[in-house]
């Protein structure tokens, strides 16, 4: 009998135990932290053996196999150990993909991920597909393959879990955008983050699609370089003769690769608004099209949306005033992206734990945009330095509901309050969900 060990006791690594288990593997999972009771209850069910807050070499070392938890980095004396002994590491991802047929649709990329599996998922179940979602969101893949029947997957993939992927294939694989992040998990060195992104094409043949974003000069370099066997189906800003998807005078244009008879969407009906939005949606229409989703089927998903939970979420009108909650954009990029879809003059809530910013990035549509920034943090100082000159007027806040109620004093009617910090969320909340929800109850407090 073969034997897997399971590190990391969370949703994926529950999931991938149970999976083993019912595949008849000598399975066993070892957490260095607690274990939700849920998972315990979840294993034991199973007849699973695990241990928590600790690992036992001694029953991890004789593993044949290993399935690691994305968030164990590759430093952690044990993973050095298991590979210099030679033992194959894999994601539970990996395992899952193993033990099904279905159809695979994953997305990748440094922001954006979540939105667009998001839109993927839900135009596939609209148009009537047994489709589930799984990855970083949803429930894991190996329980679900284990438990349930699914024709199609809509797959969020980090970086981490790329990293531990090797015989994988995803059916249609989307690359959304490269920009630097988790460099501390890469030796500091941008290449080796690029080179994970790019594993989602790892084994795809030319029946295989691979959509990616065109205007992106990180992933337009590294085309260069690789020899992708996928068929490319780029998208972009405009019609430049290669793009499957772009925009045109207001409307969003799926031209005609192949059978697929063109398709054309006001931007204005789009349910997601901003640039970065147009593109989501542009990479999830792709993929739909290439699964022959009918044309109706897609402009009625795209148009009735209801968006993903604190990310450029609508919350409420108060007096005229709109406010905006994008706690997620937890980077600079991100913000830029929220600011860029601002359609009325705004007052920004910034602020939260710096991780080493360059707000520049910011500068000009702070500039065309801005009349107010509500700082919200432990430590203003570095916003105060970098933004005091750039806008009329600034404010120093340090908790939630004064924020909320000094950004709609500073508001006037028709304008829009946009919560989208920049920053990790730590100095004041739990994490970015519960900043979101907390901006959201002091708005409808108002
Ligand atoms: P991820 O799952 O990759 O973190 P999300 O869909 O959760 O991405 O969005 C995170 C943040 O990134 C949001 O605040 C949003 O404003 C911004 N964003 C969404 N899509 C894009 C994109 N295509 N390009 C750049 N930024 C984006």
């Amino acid at each position: 009998m073969k034997r897997l060990v399971v590190l990391g006791a969370g949703e994926s690594g529950s999931g991938a135990a149970v999976l083993a288990k019912m595949k008849g593997y000598d399975v066993f999972v070892s957490d260095k932290g607690s274990i939700k009771d849920e998972y315990k209850a979840l294993l034991n069910q199973h007849n699973i053996e695990w241990e928590e807050l600790q690992h036992s070499e001694d029953k991890i070392m004789n593993a044949d196999e290993v399935v690691k938890s994305p968030g164990i980095p590759d430093t952690a004396p044990l993973i050095q150990h298991l590979k210099t002994k030679g033992t194959p590491i894999i994601s539970e991802i990996e395992f899952a993909a193993r033990y099904t047929n279905a159809k695979m649709i994953c997305i990748t990329g440094s922001n954006g991920k979540t939105t667009t599996t998001t839109l993927v998922f839900e135009i596939l179940k609209n148009a009537g597909l047994n489709v589930s979602l799984a990855g970083n969101i949803g429930r894991s893949l190996a329980l679900q393959v284990a438990c349930e029947e699914h024709d199609y997957y809509v797959i969020e993939l980090s970086s981490f879990q790329l990293d531990n992927m090797y015989e994988f294939k995803a059916d249609i694989a989307i690359l959304l955008n490269i920009t630097p992040d988790h460099l501390d998990r890469y030796n500091y060195e941008f290449q080796n983050y690029v080179n994970a992104k790019f594993r989602i094409t790892q084994n795809q043949t030319p029946n295989d699609a691979f959509i990616y974003w065109a205007g992106d000069p990180v992933i337009s370099d590294q085309l260069k370089k690789l020899r992708l066997k996928a068929t490319l189906y780029p998208f972009g800003d405009k019609n430049d003769g290669h793009n499957i998807a772009y925009l045109d005078n207001e409307y969003l244009i799926f031209s005609q690769p192949n059978e697929y008879q063109p398709l054309a969407i006001p931007t204005e009906e789009l349910a997601l608004k901003g640039k970065h939005n147009s593109y989501n949606s542009m990479a999830a229409g792709i993929a739909a099209r290439i699964l022959h989703i009918k044309k109706e089927d897609i402009r009625d998903s795209l148009n009735s949306f209801a968006g993903v939970e604190h990310r450029l979420e609508y919350v409420a009108t108060v007096r005229n005033v709109r406010f905006v909650n994008d706690s997620k954009a937890t980077n600079v990029n991100s913000c830029w992206y929220a600011l860029e879809s601002m359609r009325t003059p705004t007052v920004l809530i910034v602020g939260g734990t710096d991780k080493g910013n360059d707000y520049s990035e910011i500068d000009e549509l702070v500039k065309e945009k801005v009349h107010t920034i509500v700082y919200l943090g432990l430590d203003n100082d570095k916003l105060h330095q970098h933004f005091d000159s750039l806008v009329p007027h600034v404010i120093d806040t340090h908790d939630i509901e004064t924020a909320v109620k000094e950004a709609y004093n500073a508001a006037k009617e028709g304008d829009t309050v946009l919560l989208s910090p920049c920053c990790a969320s730590f100095d004041l909340f739990k994490n970015y969900e519960d900043r979101g929800r907390q901006f959201k109850q002091c708005v409808k407090a108002l």
